[in-house]
């Protein structure tokens, strides 16, 4: 079966199409600047060079039937015809509390999906826009979505309940959801293989650290708290979020600089964390690079957001009563060897004893950079929620098909 797994934004949509035969990745690309002059589609078949194309592409409708002249194109296509793709799948960023695993698209799910609009204003309807246009451009092909927040559905109420009157959870739903869902679920499982031990055994802390940053507490494979909340903005300090800080800081702020609602929000997400502490940039490697290059404001942002990302694994191994393997993914998880050595220092008395040498080396697959007589098994294992999306997708519609 060859599945397409699609991740739409408000201006951009990303693709993948997937053999799930092997799992093997066809083609990838992406459109950028939907709805804006000079659209451009990036797209790289397997085994052929990168094409780029600059035209106009007013919305998703047309941004699908792009990729699908893309591939099936003679020369950089992947497919002789679309009808060979037999299942869509979709990243959504939030499912609320409507949805704890992924599901297949249907008029009740669309619904509930528009429901949550006011929960992921930016990410939701853009979502929505994607679905659209694939039924659009393939009005029989079943599709799925994958939800960031399902993952987190298993966290007890005292971990998803916020210390407010409980009135505002009953009428807006404001609780944690968290995020990243897709990506903990699947570094989780992956470390469970590779240790060679069943996942319900293991309490394990899982750190997606990229653009944006979360951690979550894995008790038996199962999600048990997670630093992001309602929003993608609570929790660790991110290239450009804040993370947490006193709530008391907003109305503040807003008093003082007579800031807008929108542009207090707009501060904390766009304008905070690493970019606003270094004043350099919010991507690790420019910032480490200045850091290694004497500037105090680098190190000093270097050194607040390694230092809180140590906090969350105290408090998540506390939160487990128990420790025994940390993981590290995403863009900054899995490359930066100088963050990775300034979390794991001086928390030896967790049974986290970080080998220095392998922590130095650079692959692509499952690592461990422990120490063999470390306690707690540190390891490097590289996301991909585009997998987990394409394998979720595989399995529904193959049991829609059988039942
Ligand atoms: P997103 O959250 O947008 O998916 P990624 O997971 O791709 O982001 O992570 C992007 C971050 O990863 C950037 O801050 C970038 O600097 C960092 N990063 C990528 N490669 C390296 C590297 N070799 N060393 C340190 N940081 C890196």
């Amino acid at each position: 079966m060859k599945v397409l797994v699609i991740n739409a934004g408000s201006s951009s949509l990303k693709y993948q199409l997937y053999d799930m035969r092997d799992e093997s990745v066809l083609a990838s690309g992406r459109v950028e600047r939907i709805g804006m002059d000079s659209s451009i589609v990036t797209h790289e078949p397997a085994d052929k060079p990168e094409v780029r194309q600059v035209s106009e592409i007013l919305d998703h409708v047309t941004a699908v039937k792009r990729v699908a002249e893309m591939l099936t194109h003679p020369e950089h296509g992947a497919l002789t015809h679309m009808n060979e793709i037999e299942a869509v799948g979709h990243r959504v960023v939030h499912g609320g509390e409507a949805f704890s695993s992924s599901v297949l698209v249907t008029q009740e799910v669309k619904l509930e999906i528009r429901r949550l609009f006011d929960l992921a204003p930016l990410h939701n309807p853009a979502h929505m826009m994607g679905i659209t246009a694939v039924e659009t451009n393939m009005p029989d092909v079943p599709q799925a979505v994958v939800f960031d927040t399902a993952f987190h559905q298993t966290m007890p109420n005292t971990s998803y309940l916020y210390p407010i009157p409980t009135v505002l959870y009953r009428r807006h739903k404001i609780r944690r959801y968290g995020f990243h869902g897709t990506s903990h679920s699947y570094v989780s499982g992956q470390a469970a293989d590779y240790l060679e031990k069943p996942i319900e055994s293991l309490k394990m802390i899982t750190c997606h650290i990229g653009n944006g940053a979360s951690c979550a507490a894995i008790l038996g494979g199962k999600s048990f708290d997670t630093s992001m909340g309602m929003t993608p903005l609570e929790g660790l300090m991110m290239g450009t979020r804040s993370g947490d800080l006193d709530p008391a800081i907003v109305p503040f702020v807003m008093n003082k600089e007579e800031l807008t609602l929108n542009e207090v929000n707009s501060m904390l997400n766009k304008h905070s964390g690493m970019l606003a502490v270094s004043g350099i940039s919010s991507d690790m490697r420019e910032v480490t690079e200045a850091m290694h290059e004497g500037d105090k404001n680098a190190k000093l942002a270097f050194d607040m957001y390694t230092y809180r990302l140590k906090k969350y694994i105290g408090a998540y191994a506390a939160a487990m009563n128990g420790l025994d393997t940390l993981v590290f993914t995403a863009g900054v998880g899995e490359n930066s060897v100088a963050l990775r050595k300034a979390v794991c220092e001086g928390i030896t008395f967790l049974g986290i004893d970080l080998d220095e040498e392998r922590n130095e080396e650079r692959r692509k697959d499952v690592r461990e950079i422990s120490k063999i007589s470390s306690r707690v098994k540190v390891l490097v294992v590289p996301t991909n929620e585009e997998l987990l999306i394409a394998r979720d997708t595989y399995n529904l519609v193959k049991k829609s098909k059988t039942s």
